[in-house]
């Protein structure tokens, strides 16, 4: 990748500056107290002491992030951050691991974390007046354990009725906008409902197949039309699903060529991942530059504790 040419990706100091630039743009946090622009240099290079009288704690750039205490060098994180958030299809944890000089364990969990930084998740909801938003459900890998069997009775089930044994994904995607997925335990009237309610202005007009999930999404949108594509119908003038199909293809080819096993408790992070990268697409005026810094300044409160033995910090 080309773009390692510039410092902050090659040397750690020019890293730590980079990333002070990028989340104290008008100068230090103190993560304590919260003050901003009253701190004090201390002779360890990026470490800061706040200069409230109350407060007087010391802190870095890094504190509350992935980055805090790792023992990874900040420069190979900020190399990280660029190779997942601007790989078409994503980057396996093999190749971080090869790319930047790091133990594949350490690939691995630095990639979840930075998944998580992906995690945006805007709060303003999709949609609008004269605005179209697709709405579709799709499944991808097996479901595990012992929840497979509780589900057995309740579901998932396909269009025509019949259980699958595969993790359901709802996403809504606005025309020319963004997309947002969600994994949900069961794909029904009620979980549906539930997502459109929280994520689409009321003034939205929904496009769907004819799926029954979507009957009631009706009480929560302005008007819902409907392509029937089990009669073979798929585009009937601007009435189609054909974007958010199409994300659907892009997700599980990425996942199937790229990360091949994710576990269920991970799907959700995966999506983000998705979901991140479709979002601050270069049509929509994002370059490569832009996606990482996105990310990285989301940073905050991503730390992620994994209980367990083998799921020590990085
Ligand atoms: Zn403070």
């Amino acid at each position: 990748m080309d773009t390692f040419s510039a410092s902050h990706f090659r040397d750690d100091d020019a890293a730590r500056a980079y990333l002070e630039r990028l989340r104290w743009p008008v100068g230090t946090v103190c993560p304590h107290c919260g003050v901003v622009g009253h701190s004090y240099k201390t002779p360890t290079p990026g470490r800061y002491r706040c200069a409230e009288k109350e407060c007087r704690k010391d802190f870095t750039v890094t504190v509350n992030t992935p980055m805090e205490r790792s023992h990874i060098a900040l420069h190979k994180w900020l190399q990280a951050f660029a190779l997942m958030t601007s790989s078409k299809k994503g980057i396996s944890a093999h190749q971080l691991h090869r790319t930047l000089g790091i133990t594949y364990r350490s690939a691995w969990f630095m990639s979840h974390r930075i998944r998580e930084c992906m995690r945006t998740g805007g709060l303003a909801p999709l949609g609008g007046e004269g605005k179209i938003v697709e709405a579709d459900e799709t499944y991808f890998g097996k479901q595990e354990g012992e929840r497979k069997r509780a589900r057995k009775r309740r579901g998932p089930f396909t269009k025509k009725g019949h259980y699958k044994n595969n993790r359901p994904v709802v996403a809504l995607v606005e025309r020319g906008g963004n997309v947002r997925s969600f994994h949900v335990p069961i794909a029904d009237q009620r979980e549906v409902q539930k997502i459109i309610r929280e994520n689409i202005a009321r003034e939205t007009t929904l496009h769907t197949d004819e799926s029954r999930l979507y009957t009631y999404a009706t009480d929560h949108v302005a008007a819902r039309e409907t392509v029937t594509h089990s009669a073979g119908e798929y585009v009937r003038d601007h009435v189609h699903t054909n974007t958010i199909e199409g994300y659907f293809s892009i997700f599980k080819r990425g996942m199937r060529g790229v990360y091949q096993h994710c576990k269920e408790k991970h799907l959700h992070r995966y999506l983000a991942e998705y979901d991140f990268r479709y979002n601050t697409r270069t049509a929509l005026g994002y370059n490569d530059g832009d996606r990482a810094a996105l990310a990285i300044k989301s940073a905050d409160g991503k730390r992620l504790t994994y209980r367990g033995t083998n799921e020590a910090r990085v």
